[in-house]
């Protein structure tokens, strides 16, 4: 019997490389060694996968083969004193929000959706819109169960094999395969959030906002416009939140009701110019409209998307990219408007244009994305070579300011801007498991064994 099988047309969040894979699928940690021996054996490369949220081909390994994690999802301990939580990799954010949530703990950071699985949030190493306050997640692991591809174990922290922790955190997942990991929840008093949302005519506008919000609240981020012109040039909307401090720890209270679905790709011209330019237009009215205060559901505030599932297949068969760059603090403001000004010229808009400052808590992994700065997210529907020269400008743009690009959303960075980007990089390829791959790390690594 194999423990792998031929999935055809096996994607990613973005859906532009659809690639048959090898999968094998374990439910239990003593079933991930005869995994790893039989890909050995065929002489597979490997990769392990989660939830597949990340959006181009860091999670993807057409010539090799992917292990699927997401059976491994078990809680393992949990000590409230501490607040130290030890979990297998597959388990997802979902389920521990909605396990430990009434019990007052939440995760301390979170990226932009729940269903993600802990050892993927591990290997991109997240962040959530507190950066500022709390940094990226690996600033809360303590510990990580790595399985090598010889089938051994390594338990790592920091004073244990502080170097091949500190590759795994934010390591794209060419270390090992997460067993399991320790990581601190933080300690909260409800499940609703009090937030402010505040409108702004300028990007000047959003830097300021940015800047005086930072002491107060624990969670900022802003929308913007990203086909505004001119004097308009940056507008949107700006949200600052804390925990409320009352108002029960009701898991129930924390969602956000129904989620509606998307039940198959939308064809290609739902996405065009006119219909990004009136859906930003409308975002900013209604933010305008709505500006003020308001206590929401928890789930309202950090996972908006996850309402709509599915909601990636609205871009239709060709999927779309994702670009999020961050770039420093020195020339943020320069930079920023430069982009803006490109994609704005452009006229290929994005609907979800997401600005945020970084602030300047250093992450632990080596290949961590955030530095203190600002980053700019965008999804832009696949077009082509009309796209890929937009993201070809961009990068000029980023790579002038010294900025760097996110892997868990690119799947066309150049070798050289990776390899620019993350100075680091030469001395985690050194703890790169030699059985180990992916589709991006082919790519940006300059290996021999390049890819289509
Ligand atoms: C709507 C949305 C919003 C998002 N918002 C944010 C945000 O605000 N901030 C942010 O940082 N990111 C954000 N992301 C990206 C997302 O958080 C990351 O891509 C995350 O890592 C995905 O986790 P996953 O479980 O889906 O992992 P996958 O996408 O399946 O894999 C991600 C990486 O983890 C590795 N991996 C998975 N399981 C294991 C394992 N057991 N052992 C070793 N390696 C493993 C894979 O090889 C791959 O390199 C967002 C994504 C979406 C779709």
């Amino acid at each position: 019997m194999s423990w792998f099988q031929a999935c055809p047309d096996v994607t990613s969040w973005g859906g532009v490389l659809r690639r048959e894979h090898q999968v094998a699928t374990p439910q239990w940690r003593d079933e991930v060694g005869p995994v790893l021996r039989e890909a050995r054996a065929r002489k597979l490369d490997i990769l392990a996968s989660g939830a597949r949220r990340s959006y181009g081909d860091s999670g993807l390994n057409p010539d090799g083969a992917l292990v699927n994690m997401t059976g491994l999802d078990r809680v393992l301990s949990f000590d409230p004193g501490t607040a130290i939580l030890r979990a297998e990799g597959g388990v997802t954010f979902d389920t521990l929000i909605r396990l430990f949530l009434p019990r007052g703990f939440f995760l301390p950071v979170t990226p932009g959706t729940r269903f993600v699985t802990l050892a993927g949030a591990i290997a991109n190493d997240v962040h959530g819109k507190n950066h500022h306050g709390h940094g990226t997640l690996s600033r809360w692991v303590r510990a990580i169960g790595l399985i090598r591809s010889d089938g051994t174990l390594h338990e790592l922290t920091p004073e244990q094999e502080p170097e091949l922790f500190a590759a795994t955190l934010g390591g794209l997942g060419l270390t090992g395969i997460i067993a399991w990991a320790d990581v601190e929840l933080m300690p909260v008093s409800s499940a609703v959030m009090d937030v402010e949302t505040v409108s702004f005519s300028s990007l000047e506008a959003f830097f300021d906002l940015a800047q005086e919000s930072e002491r107060d609240f624990d969670y900022t981020v802003a929308w913007v416009d990203c086909l505004a012109a001119g004097k308009a040039l940056g507008r949107g909307t700006f949200s600052r939140a804390n925990h409320a401090l009352d108002g029960g720890l009701d898991v129930a209270a924390g969602r956000d009701g129904r989620r509606l679905a998307v039940p198959m790709d939308f064809p290609g011209f739902v996405f065009n110019r006119h219909t990004v330019r009136a859906f930003n237009r409308v975002c900013y009215s209604n933010g305008r409209r709505k500006a003020g205060r308001g206590r929401v559901p928890l789930s309202r505030f950090f996972y908006p998307l996850d309402a709509i599932e599915n909601w990636n297949r609205m871009y239709g068969a060709r999927g779309m990219y994702q670009y999020q760059s961050v770039v420093p603090v020195s020339v943020q403001r320069e930079a920023t408007r430069a982009m803006l000004q490109a994609i704005s010229d452009s006229g290929q808009g994005s609907f979800l244009a997401v600005l945020k400052t970084f602030g300047g808590l250093r992450s632990a992994g080596m290949l961590s994305f955030p530095f203190e700065g600002t980053t700019l997210a965008l999804d832009f529907p696949n077009r082509g070579d009309e796209t890929l020269k937009l993201m070809a400008r961009l990068d000029a743009i980023v790579a002038e300011a010294g900025g760097r690009l996110y892997p868990a959303k690119d799947g066309r960075m150049s070798g050289a801007m990776f390899r620019a980007g993350y100075p680091d990089w030469e001395r985690f390829a050194v703890h790169v498991d030699p059985h180990f791959s992916s589709h991006f790390w082919r790519r940006v690594a300059g290996l021999e064994k390049a890819c289509v």
